[in-house]
């Protein structure tokens, strides 16, 4: 890995292989959640998601690279740790609050990893990349803050009981 479109390349395989982990981990998120708000918001981005990887792949596709060779170990990591909090045995309204937080922990990884893939195509003078790339950007904010503000209503609900 010599250049810095040597690691672009690596950084968009790692996400490729994050995104299809997600879109193969999150039906589980889909079916044991409890209340129908998130499971609503959890069936909605794992469409998203599924868009998300075909829009990677194109990129992927445009700049002649396989998606394969690269597995995202920390994707990986991040959903075994899901799905062992998934075997807890927990009250709803506690696994709910759970499947959130390990949500959001997928999110902020996804975050972090689009806001420097970014970064590196405006740098590679890849403007046309850079902007398919903030689309998926802005959709991993969007749904890290509706888990935020269910996570928020949970607790408010609890105040008032
Ligand atoms: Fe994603
Ligand atoms: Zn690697
Ligand atoms: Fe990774
Ligand atoms: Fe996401």
């Amino acid at each position: 890995m010599k250049t810095l479109t040597d690691l672009f390349e690596h950084q968009l395989k790692d996400l490729y292989s994050a995104e299809d982990q997600i879109v193969n981990a999150f039906p589980k998120m889909v079916e044991n959640a409890t209340d129908t708000k998130l499971k609503e918001a959890f069936e909605s981005h794992l469409s998203e998601t599924k868009n998300q990887k075909d829009r990677l792949k194109s990129i992927l596709d445009t700049l002649n690279i396989k998606p394969s060779g690269e597995k995202c170990k920390a994707m990986e990591g991040i959903i075994k740790e899901a799905e062992h909090f998934i075997k807890e045995d927990a009250a709803d309204d506690v696994k709910d609050a759970g499947l959130i937080a390990q949500a959001q922990r997928v999110e902020h990884y996804e975050i972090t990893g689009y806001g420097t893939v970014i970064r590196y195509a405006k740098e590679l003078g890849h403007d046309d990349i850079a902007s398919k790339l903030q689309k998926t950007l802005d959709e991993e904010y969007g749904a890290d803050n509706k888990l935020t503000d269910m996570a928020e209503d949970r607790l408010n609900r609890k105040a008032k009981s």
